[in-house]
This record gives C-alpha cells, sequence and structure tokens, in this order.
C-alpha cells in the first residue's frame, strides 16, 4: 500500500491553517490612518457646547433664547427659566459635562441638587446631590434615570465640580422601519465607571417632549429648579 503523504496530525494542523488563515495578520485588510487629535483640555476635533462665554449653543426648550445665568467664573446656573436645549442636533457621541450641586444644602432625595443631561431629548443621566442622599436607585447620580442604577455611587460633596463622560449609542430603526434595535450607555462619574454598555430601548425615554426615534435630536439639561452650576461642555459626534 502506498503510504499516505500526511499524517492524520498533519492533515489536521492543515486544516486548522487553512480555517485560521483569515486571522493572519497579513491577510487584514488595510486599515485607514487615524485621524490626529490634540487632547486638549478640550479634543481638537469636539463642538465646545458651553466654554463659559455665553449661550449662543442653545435655547430654551420652548424656543427662544437659553436663560439661565451666566456667572462671571465661566459657569452657568440653573435658574428655573425652563430646560435647554441645544441648537446642534446629535445622535451617536462622547459628551463631557462638568457640574456642581449647589453648596448650600436644601430639600433631600429628589429635591436636592437635581437637574440632568437627557441625550437627544430622551434618555436621562440623573444629576442630583447623591453625596449622603439616598433616593430610589435608578434616579440617584449618574442613574440611567428609571432604567439602571450606577454601578457604584462616586458623588463629590455639594458644591465641589463633578465630571461625566459620557459614550451614548442612540437606539436606531432597522431596515424594516419598524423594528427598534437598542444603543447604549457607557458613563464615567468622576472618572469612574458608573454605567458599563448598558443597553437604550426604544421606548426608555423618561421625557413626555419626546417619543420614538429619532436620527438625530438636540441635547437638553434640565431645569429641576434647583440652581445647578454647569461648565466646560463638549461633544464629539461618533
Ligand atoms: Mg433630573
Amino acid at each position: 500500500m502506498m503510504p499516505s503523504r500526511r499524517t492524520p496530525a498533519a492533515s489536521l494542523i492543515v486544516a486548522l491553517l487553512a480555517t485560521a488563515s483569515p486571522l493572519l495578520a497579513a491577510d487584514k485588510p488595510a486599515e485607514k490612518e487615524p485621524a490626529v487629535v490634540t487632547p486638549g483640555p478640550v479634543p481638537s476635533d469636539a463642538i465646545s457646547l458651553f466654554d463659559g462665554k455665553d449661550l449662543s449653543k442653545w435655547k430654551g426648550e420652548q424656543g427662544g433664547e437659553a436663560k439661565w445665568k451666566l456667572l462671571a467664573d465661566g459657569v452657568m446656573e440653573v435658574n428655573g427659566t425652563g430646560s435647554i436645549m441645544t441648537r446642534e442636533e446629535f445622535a451617536d457621541c462622547q459628551l463631557h459635562v462638568e457640574w456642581a450641586s449647589p453648596s448650600e444644602v436644601k430639600g433631600e432625595g429628589q429635591g436636592r441638587g437635581n437637574s440632568g443631561v437627557y441625550l437627544q431629548g430622551r434618555y436621562e443621566i440623573q444629576v442630583l446631590d447623591s453625596y449622603q442622599n439616598k433616593t430610589y436607585f435608578n434616579g440617584q447620580a449618574a442613574a440611567f434615570y428609571g432604567n439602571a442604577a450606577p454601578l457604584v455611587n462616586a458623588c463629590r460633596k455639594p458644591g465641589e465640580w463633578q465630571s461625566y463622560d459620557i459614550i451614548f449609542h442612540a437606539p436606531k430603526l432597522a431596515e424594516d422601519g419598524k423594528t427598534i434595535l437598542p444603543g447604549s450607555f457607557t458613563v464615567l462619574h468622576n472618572g469612574i465607571l458608573v454605567q458599563d454598555h448598558i443597553p437604550v430601548k426604544g421606548d426608555a425615554t423618561t421625557a413626555a417632549k419626546f417619543k420614538g426615534v429619532a436620527p438625530k435630536a438636540p441635547l437638553v439639561l434640565q431645569d429641576h429648579g434647583n440652581p445647578v452650576h454647569y461648565r466646560n461642555i463638549w461633544i464629539r459626534p461618533l
């Protein structure tokens, strides 16, 4: 009998190599060279939404000018004139927001330092003074309001500056025009992971003003009647 040209083991190795070959580096398609971005404090490819000078990127929720109070030190203050929204509309994005709850502590639970960052005017990452202030878990600071509590409570003291870094992927309509494909939230609160790729379903909205999904929509900052401060807001559409 003629000897086989390959032992069974050698044949197996050849077969495995054939299967694995699409993963070999030499076979990968050429990648696009990443664009150069200067990190900043504000990344060079970001859109600044509030740099402390004016409210020109914003309008009132009911139309007209945004009327939040501009303070001397590059800060804006929620002042009871209603929520504000960006003039520009966004979809998937990376968003940086700095905020501080009032240093004078008033109220409790949802009544203390309440505001909110609404992606697409629909999906709220809660702003709240959650420093030694209990409330329902999916309504505390850095919660995806009404949907997901933060992994930890990373809240600083009242009056201290805090940051949210939010990576948002919007829910989208599938090709059939009816099925809603979920999006996602990943959130860092003061640099600490608090929302880890949480699904954002199409019906997860907490804003009565906005329903359904939209290709693009404004970012909204909530006026909940508490004098919360904001500064240094920028966004990178993805
Ligand atoms: Mg709120």
